[in-house]
């Protein structure tokens, strides 16, 4: 074991302080990862402040952290994919059993026995493991992807989650060319569903209660822009969506969505409110329309919109804050005020 810097809350209601915590040293299979940039996704609040108790109650002190990229240090023995000094970067996982037939299809996310990078049982250290707000990182190979050297780091690091988690559900449900597409909550997801809806071609409306965030929402890729909280905009498009993807973090009325939907049409729920939503089964029926959820995505899903992001130059527009800042950025993004990730440039570590 080794000491590693990091930065982790205590309870529920505590800032974030300086901390010191113990990794893993890497073993055969592992890479060690110096974290340059980590970022503050929306579930990192929702975990540091135990809103999500019911499902996964948090374990203090918890470390967050699931959008890191950095280089790396070190690798194990049997270690073949990475060298170190090569760029790498971790998302959600870090582990899971491999045998099972959804890691077999390429779903790890969907294991019986996966390892969520923070807040999970660490089988290694038999505590919970702790996430990238921290200098270093040891994880085994198989979840440790490839990044493009054209890419921003700062920006690349959001990828690893809000990128596959808009990117996986807008593959399945066939987003193309010639296919309208709403993207709800202008936030550190919606902003990317709005980029990749775009690249894919779509027609893209986005959905915001931030009549401010208009002109980003085009500047992004979106080729309309509803402000949700008015009836009139929401009504001229009533029947005519193929696809929403719901990226909102907060309690709000679906049912306004589903009726935006053409028959047949699906509306996907990525954003993962405290309180259960109440969905009306009328809008449901009556157009065979459907109601789905999606978890981030695969590894191999993961890499191939990494390499995507890579071809196409897509990454997050990020504000980049050092680490003493994150209690001052966890207040803004509860209130919605960044554009449109924040990312911690985890050099500001080195001075704690
Ligand atoms: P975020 O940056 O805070 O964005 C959420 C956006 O939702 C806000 O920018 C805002 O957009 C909108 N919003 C906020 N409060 C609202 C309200 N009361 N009513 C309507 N709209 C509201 O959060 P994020 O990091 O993108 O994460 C979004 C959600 O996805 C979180 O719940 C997170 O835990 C979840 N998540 C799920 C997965 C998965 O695998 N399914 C992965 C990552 C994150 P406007 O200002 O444009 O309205
Ligand atoms: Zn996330």
């Amino acid at each position: 074991m080794y000491n590693a810097k990091a930065y982790s809350v205590s309870s529920a209601t505590s800032p974030f302080e300086s901390t010191v915590i113990a990794r893993r040293d890497p073993t055969e299979h592992d890479v060690q990862i110096e974290i340059l940039f980590c970022g503050i996704c929306h579930s990192d609040l929702h975990q540091a402040r135990n809103e999500w108790s019911g499902m996964m109650p948090t374990v203090y002190p918890c470390v967050p952290g699931h959008e890191i990229v950095g280089r790396v240090t070190r690798v194990g023995s049997a270690v073949t994919k990475f060298k170190a000094g090569d760029l790498a970067a971790v998302g959600c996982l870090v582990d899971s059993d491999g045998t099972c037939p959804e890691c077999k299809a390429g779903f790890e996310q969907f294991c019986p026995n996966m390892t969520l990078t923070y807040n999970f049982p660490d089988k290694h250290t038999g505590g919970v493991t702790y996430g990238g707000y921290s200098d270093s990182v040891v994880v085994n190979e198989r979840f440790v992807l490839s990044v493009s050297k054209n890419l921003d780091l700062a920006g690349t690091a959001p990828l690893l989650c809000a990128g596959i988690t808009t990117y996986s559900p807008m593959r399945h449900w066939g987003v193309t060319k010639g296919k309208k597409v709403g993207v709800v909550g202008l936030g550190g997801l919606g902003h990317m569903g709005v980029k990749f809806a775009h690249a894919f071609g779509a027609h893209t409306v986005v959905f915001t209660t931030s009549p401010n965030k208009k002109e980003d929402a085009l500047r992004l890729g979106a080729d309309e822009v509803v402000v949700s909280r008015n009836a009139d905009e929401m009504a001229k498009h009533a029947g005519s969506f193929d696809f929403i993807l719901d990226a909102v973090a907060a309690e709000h009325d679906i049912n306004a969505y589903i009726q935006l939907l053409k028959r047949d049409g699906n509306i996907t729920m990525v954003g993962a409110p405290e309180k259960p939503l109440s969905v009306s089964v009328f809008g449901l029926i009556f157009a065979r329309r459907s109601f789905s959820g999606s978890l981030i995505g695969g590894i191999a899903e993961t890499q191939e919109m990494l390499d995507f992001c890579g071809e196409h130059n897509i990454t997050s527009d990020v504000e980049v804050i050092p680490i003493q800042k994150i209690n001052e950025a966890y207040e803004r993004l509860a209130r919605s005020d960044v554009k449109y990730r924040f990312s911690i440039d985890m050099a500001s570590l080195k001075s704690e």
